[in-house]
């Protein structure tokens, strides 16, 4: 039996075998002979989404390179290649993603089965740029989904939390490479709420970072823009010292609100330009845990405003920012954006400081905001809370039932949420 566990290290599990395999018929035999399968991108998810105490199986040396149609501006990708290999490739020949997240070491498959998502107010989650899939079934074969081709797994598995089978390769849209101007200003929290339609109108994309007890946010905004030549590097915040002031509020919760008033400095405006691919990404090397609610559009400001007045009125010690991004509608059945543009929450706190009974209140808020968790981070749904709020979640079941009888590719978690059970043989 191995040890493995998630990037924040939460959450912790024991397959009996964890496996990298290179070729399809050698993932093939794997599916065949395994109970349980779970496949595992880079261990990202905040939610047991990956746990299993059968196979767990990493997609990353699966043979298969990237093929671009550049007429339709899509490419076919290694569905378990990183963000961070597949940008580098797709700029090396001339082309970018249309949107990114936070980081990149998510694979492909594991960020388009979590609808990860950046900010943009007409900018969809990554699974918006799915186009088709091939995918292992539970016996071995390969399905390929598309809206023209079995239409109702592709309408699950463009968010579908791996449990339709193991993703070989997706087709995503892409656009042809660009630079992207980089604008950070530290800015009063109600200067932006003041601008805030106005600055998500003008730019393609916008967000801003506040901590609690703060009244002054960073914000940062990126716009396509010519390239100004070689990039500087710059981080949006130092990470020694962040890391120091969040080891203060552990050992001194009650200093939280004090260093927290401190740590933006009053004035600051940064810009440079530089690739997409390397602008998009940050790097956090502070471990944190993360709840992240998406509201509709006009609810993100009321439901932030009422978490951090809470914070305050508690005087909980909340050492990590909340992110506010934005993220278009979609229509996915189980995409947490589907019919609505929505306001994206993130709510952190550092990772050896208690989140779970703090998320769970602060998630009661969310939830009266008609807010729908990201389903990689954590929430506490249950299985009528799923129905509830996703009225395609029965489709989603059925099709997964289709696909899985035996439910190979659930594990305890996903059997929880979706009340999975399993048919006898
Ligand atoms: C530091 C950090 C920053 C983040 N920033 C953002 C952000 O900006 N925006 C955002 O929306 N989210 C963000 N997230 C969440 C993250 O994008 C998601 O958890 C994403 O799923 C992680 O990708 P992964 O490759 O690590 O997937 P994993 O966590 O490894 O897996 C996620 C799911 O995908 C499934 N899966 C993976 N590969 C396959 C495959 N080949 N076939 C079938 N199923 C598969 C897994 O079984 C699992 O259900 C962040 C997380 C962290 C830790």
């Amino acid at each position: 039996m191995s040890h493995w566990s998630n990037w924040s290290g939460s959450v912790e599990a024991r397959p009996a075998r964890v496996e990298q395999p290179r070729t399809i018929a050698e993932l093939a035999a794997l599916v065949q002979s395994a109970g349980k399968v779970r496949v595992v991108g880079a261990g990202h998810s905040f939610m047991p989404l990956c746990a299993t105490d059968g196979a767990l199986l990493s997609l990353a040396d699966l043979e298969g390179g990237v093929t671009i149609d550049e007429t339709a501006s899509r490419a076919w990708v290694p569905a378990g290649c990183s963000l961070d290999k597949l940008t580098k490739l797709l700029w090396d020949k001339g082309w970018s993603l249309i949107n990114q997240g936070d980081v990149n070491p998510q694979s492909l498959a594991g960020a388009i089965a979590t609808g990860t998502h950046g900010t943009g107010a007409t900018l969809g989650s990554l699974s918006t740029a799915a186009r088709a899939f091939e995918l292992m079934t539970h016996d071995g074969s390969i399905a390929r989904c598309s809206p023209t081709e079995n239409a109702d797994l592709f309408e699950a598995q463009r968010l579908s939390l791996g449990l339709f089978g193991v993703a070989t390769r997706i087709e995503i849209d892409i656009l042809p490479a660009y630079h992207l101007e980089e604008r950070l200003e530290v800015l009063p929290l109600d200067a932006i709420a003041e601008r805030w339609n106005e600055l998500a109108a003008e730019n393609r994309h916008v967000e801003f970072f506040v901590f609690p007890y703060a009244d002054l946010a960073l914000m940062k905004i990126l716009n396509p823009a010519p390239s100004e030549g070689e990039m500087r590097e710059q981080k949006d915040m130092d990470d020694t010292s962040f890391r120091k002031v969040c080891e203060t509020c552990r050992t001194f919760p009650f200093m939280t609100g004090f260093l927290q008033r401190r740590i933006l400095p009053k004035e600051m405006k940064r810009r440079r330009v530089g690739p997409a691919y390397r602008i998009f990404p940050s790097d956090r090397t502070v471990k944190f845990e993360e709840m992240e609610y998406e509201l509709p559009r006009n609810n993100g400001w009321p439901a932030l405003r009422e978490v951090i007045g809470w914070i305050r009125k508690k005087k909980l010690p909340v050492a990590f920012p909340f992110e506010f991004r934005l993220v278009a509608a979609d229509d996915i059945w189980m995409s947490p954006f589907k019919g609505r543009d929505g306001a994206s929450v993130s709510m952190h706190q550092y990772h050896r400081m208690a989140w779970r009974d703090i998320f769970a209140e602060a998630e009661s808020m969310f939830r009266a905001h008609d807010g729908r968790p990201h389903w990689a981070k954590r929430h506490t749904l249950m299985t009528k809370d799923v129905h509830d709020l996703y009225p395609d979640a029965q489709r989603f079941c059925a099709v997964r039932d289709r696909m899985d009888p035996q439910a190979k590719f659930a594990n305890a978690h996903l059997m929880e949420l979706f009340g999975i059970e399993t048919r006898a043989s």
